[in-house]
C-alpha cells in the first residue's frame, strides 16, 4: 500500500458526517493495525451491503427487499401514514417506539436555496399512495407530516398539507416540543413520543 492510497482512504473516511481528517486518519490507522479482525471484514461488509440494500419501492425506506419491513408487517396499521424527510428519521421514530403506523421517506425537503422543488422529492408517489382506490376510498385516514421545525421543514409541510386540503384526509403534525431549527433525528425518545403523541391539524 502506498502513501497516496492511504490518502486516498482518510480523503473518502473524511467525507462522512461526523468524521473530520483527523478521524478519519485515526480511523485509517486503527483499521490497519487491526487488518484481519477490522479493516478486511469491513470492507466485505461495505461491499455487501452497498449491493444487497436499496430503498423500498412503496416507501423510500431502506433494506435489502423489494418491499421493506415495516411495509410487509402486517400488524402495522396501515390507516396511518407518517411522512419523514430522510431514513434516519424513519429510524428515530422507530427507536421512540411510539408509531404502529406506516411511513413516505421523502428523499429531502423543498429548498429555494438548494433548487430542491417537488419533482426532486419522493411527493408524487406519496400522492398516489394517498388516491382513493376504486371503491373511492383510501386505506389511509391519516397522514402526519414528521417534518423538522427548519424553515424548508415547514415549508414541506405546508406544500404537502395544501397538496392534501381536498382528499378529505386527517392531516397532522408533530406537536410543539419540536425546538425550532430542530431536526427530528436529534431529538431524544421522549420529546420525539410526546410531539407525536399531542399532534395536531397541520
Ligand atoms: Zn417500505
Amino acid at each position: 500500500m502506498t502513501v497516496s492510497e492511504i490518502d486516498r482512504l482518510i480523503h473518502l473516511l473524511a467525507r462522512l458526517p461526523g468524521l473530520g481528517p483527523r478521524s478519519a486518519r485515526r480511523a485509517v490507522l486503527q483499521m490497519l493495525k487491526k487488518r484481519d479482525t477490522l479493516m478486511l471484514p469491513l470492507a466485505t461488509a461495505l461491499q455487501q451491503t452497498a449491493q444487497a440494500v436499496r430503498a423500498c419501492t412503496l416507501c423510500g425506506n431502506l433494506d435489502t427487499t423489494e418491499i421493506c419491513a415495516v411495509c410487509r408487517d402486517p400488524k402495522r396499521d396501515q390507516s396511518v401514514l407518517c411522512v419523514v424527510e430522510d431514513v434516519a428519521d424513519l429510524w428515530a421514530i422507530e427507536r421512540s417506539g411510539a408509531f404502529k403506523g406506516r411511513y413516505h421517506v421523502l428523499g429531502g425537503t423543498l429548498s429555494a436555496l438548494d433548487g430542491r422543488g417537488p419533482a426532486q422529492l419522493n411527493i408524487a408517489a406519496l400522492l398516489d399512495r394517498l388516491r382513493p382506490g376504486d371503491d373511492g376510498t383510501s386505506a389511509v385516514h391519516e397522514v402526519i407530516l414528521a417534518l423538522s421545525a427548519t424553515v424548508d421543514g415547514q415549508t414541506t409541510g405546508h406544500y404537502i398539507a395544501e397538496r392534501l386540503a381536498d382528499s378529505g384526509l386527517a392531516v397532522t403534525r408533530l406537536a410543539h416540543g419540536v425546538p425550532v431549527g430542530g431536526e427530528l433525528d436529534y431529538l431524544d425518545d421522549g420529546t420525539l413520543t410526546a410531539a407525536l403523541k399531542a399532534r395536531r391539524p397541520a
